[in-house]
């Protein structure tokens, strides 16, 4: 028997095959099943109204309920803007469309009654409402008692009748004719557990609320079931790839390791560094494919974690790889395990865009022959001509920089693919962690090396400068380095650009020569004269660096003691935490300033009060996700894939938490889902896995 929810659209009662094309055109409403689906974004209580009156005194939107006493079309440029004035018993307010409000006009009636809901703005002494909610009444009593469900409309959608109204009334055709269709398939004890409500009557809920109450217990029914599919699929894909992929087995921990935690590591590893390296050691030594993320606040000490890891793989007689998104980077990813490495006898390369030709054919040679031991680099990494001799690991610092193409090129490098560790100083929040990376093992670091101080963190208006800078020279007195940052959000932005170098002239001539030495890094210069400067800056012999976002990621000058942040205003909250994370790295009080003018929108006022505020980067990336949403974090590519119809990874922070658990437990109860109460869920499961392309993210 067919299913009635595949049944097209266009046979529904009061649909019809030319509103049906704009139905699927519009709003992706091809089938019953797409209808059912299509959720109300709110309620309103119909029988809760303002008065127009009120609205000086009310925060956020209003109801009202009233007439129409007329309306004017007002020429703006090309197009019309729609005033319609609309009064109740207590006074007039205009209503006002400046765009798209053609569909109204034909309903306005001098006299005619409406349901308007909007948020008042003021307007000199007057109040407007700005694009509102309208739904034509017959007369001042036509609205019943009630919740009513509020959906998502366009103008294309409403000049056939969609408006919210409308969808509530083909809702109301379908829903009856879904009676015992809608099966359920969550199992009877998951059911119980958290006292859902059964999915036929969750569908009827919210979309004919009986109350707010059932409404909400609806929706968490429904946003359960689709994040708790998610995670069991997730969970699924990673145990078949782990299944299918045969990893390389590096189960010897060997002379290298040990000569290296024994005696040239120069400071005891952080109980975090332990267990994580614990954790990486037993996952690549059992034969199984390691597909890892590694997080860590900016400073917590992830490179020597890899470089640990890395002694492992050359342990059992493989290479390792390290890149890094910059050169700068890599440059100093380089130096730094050279340096740990100086006493043992081992060959680390680097190689980048800026490697010379004759250089790089040397060492290709090198690579191929098993030679290097360690190869450190930027994307240069990836090209075809680079081939390893046996490649056991690849770490792939700052992750959130590469795409998933570029990473899926790594596993070519070897016959069994290398193990991959993706590092990334960004925290992610934890829900987005689970659904994002919810097929890798993740390891986290959630402890600092001892010894460091809270960075402080102020916010200084233009006003301050003088200040700011006699702190400044009060520092480099105390033989401390300077970061000043100014934001490049594109490199080839003029106008940054000239407020980098208006930036680099006042700083010189407040900090001059020959007593202070200023050095200078950005985007439009060779590699080879940002190396210089950093070089420069890192060995002391600069007191002051000027740079743009170049140096955001990774860079380690541990007498520098304060980052000043020109505009911060205009970065994003982990691009700020990032470049404070510049600093404190060494035993000496550090501070952060953020420099702004008064003008702030509330977003930027939020995000500098959250970074003087913590220090805490998994506290300031809850933060983020607030404030950006889970796509702008990800990447719109990457957010895409979810596709989630409900659920909203921000504010739905416990039932994603919720699903995950409940995944897991499911599957270690019935790993294979063959009880007789999993044979519904094993069967929606299926379908999910065969209908979505794989897209594990590493692999
Ligand atoms: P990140 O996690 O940001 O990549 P790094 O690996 O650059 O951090 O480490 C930051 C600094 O802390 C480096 O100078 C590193 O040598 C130092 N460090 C790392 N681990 C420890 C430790 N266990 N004890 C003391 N210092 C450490
Ligand atoms: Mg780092």
């Amino acid at each position: 028997m067919k299913n009635v929810l595949s049944t097209p659209i266009v046979y529904l009662k009061g649909v019809g095959p030319k509103r049906g094309e704009i139905l699927q055109k519009e709003a992706n409403i091809h089938t019953y099943r797409d209808l059912l689906n299509y959720f109300p974004f709110r309620y309103i209580d119909k029988s809760a109204y303002h008065k127009v009156s009120d609205i000086p005194f009310q925060e956020g939107a209003v109801q009202l309920k009233g007439q129409i006493i007329g309306y004017k079309e007002v020429k703006q440029g090309r197009t019309k803007r729609l005033e319609v004035r609309f009064e109740d018993e207590t006074g007039i307010i205009e209503l006002i469309w400046f765009k798209g409000g053609k569909w109204i006009i034909p309903k306005l009636e001098k006299g005619g009654w409406a349901k308007v809901y909007g948020k008042a703005k003021k307007y000199g002494a007057k109040f407007n409402i700005a694009h509102p909610e309208i739904e034509f009444l017959n007369g001042p009593n036509e609205d019943s008692l009630g919740l009513q469900a509020v959906y998502h409309s366009g103008e294309k959608l409403q000049n056939l009748g969609f408006t919210s109204k409308g969808f509530e009334r083909i809702v109301a055709q379908l829903l009856p004719a879904l009676k015992n269709q809608i099966h359920e398939f969550l199992p009877d004890w998951l059911m119980a557990d958290l006292n859902l409500m059964s999915r036929e009557q969750a569908y009827f809920e919210i979309h004919q609320p009986s109350s707010y109450e059932m409404a909400q217990k609806a929706q968490v029914r429904l946003k359960f079931e689709e994040l708790f599919i998610l995670q069991m699929e997730l969970l699924f894909r990673k145990e078949i790839t782990k299944k299918k992929i045969k990893g390389l087995k590096l189960e010897t921990v060997g002379a290298h390791f040990n000569e290296f935690y024994k005696e040239h590591l120069p400071f005891d590893l952080t109980g975090a560094q332990k267990r994580v390296i614990k954790e990486i050691r037993s996952d690549i030594g059992s034969g199984i494919h390691m597909n890892r993320l590694l997080q860590g606040d900016v400073g917590s000490g992830k490179t020597l974690v890899a470089l640990m890891v890395m002694l492992i793989a050359i342990d059992n007689g493989y290479q390792a790889c390290m890149m890094a998104p910059t050169e700068i980077l890599a440059n100093q990813h380089y130096n730094t395990i050279c340096e740990f490495l100086a006493k043992m006898d081992l060959k680390v390369a680097l190689l980048t865009g800026s490697t010379k030709k004759a250089d790089r054919k040397i060492l290709h040679e090198q690579l191929r022959a098993g030679e290097i031991n360690i190869l450190v680099g930027t994307h240069a990494l990836l090209e075809d001509v680079v081939m390893y001799k046996d490649l056991g690991i690849a770490i792939i610092d700052e992750q959130h920089r590469f795409g998933v193409a570029q990473r899926s090129k790594l596993w070519k490098k070897n016959l069994l693919p290398p193990h991959i560790l993706v590092m990334t100083a960004t925290p992610i929040p934890r829900t987005l962690a689970l659904t994002f990376y919810g097929d890798l093992d993740i390891s986290v670091i959630d402890e600092m090396p001892p010894g460091r101080k809270e960075i402080q963190t102020s916010h200084r208006f233009e006003s301050a400068r003088l200040n700011v800078f006699q702190f400044l020279e009060n520092e480099i007195t105390k033989g401390r380095q300077v970061y000043i940052v100014y934001p490049l959000i594109q490199e080839s932005e003029k106008l940054d650009y000239e407020n980098l170098m208006d930036g680099y002239e006042a700083i010189t001539k407040r900090f001059p020569l020959p007593k202070y030495k200023v050095s200078i890094v950005h985007g439009k210069m060779k590699p080879e004269d940002k190396d210089y400067e950093m070089k420069m800056f890192s060995e002391g012999k600069t007191n002051i660096m000027v740079a743009t976002t170049v140096i955001e990621v990774g860079v380690n000058v541990p007498n520098a003691s304060v980052m000043v942040i020109e505009s911060a205003q205009k970065f994003g909250l982990s691009q700020l935490h990032q470049l404070r994370g510049r600093v404190g790295r060494g035993a000496d009080q550090s501070y952060c300033i953020l420099m702004t003018n008064h003008k702030l929108g509330e977003d930027a006022k939020k995000r500098l009060m959250t970074m003087v505020e913590t220090n805490d980067g998994f506290k300031i990336s809850e933060v983020d996700l607030k404030l950006r949403g889970p796509g702008d974090i990800m990447g719109t590519q990457q957010s895409g894939l979810l596709n989630l119809k409900l659920s909203d990874l921000s504010r739905d922070a416990q039932i994603v938490k919720l699903a995950r658990i409940k995944a897991e437990e499911l599957i270690e109860r019935d790993p294979n889902l063959s009880e007789k109460g999993h044979q519904k869920i094993a069967q929606v499961l299926r379908k999910v896995l065969k209908e979505k392309p794989n897209w594990s993210r590493i692999s």
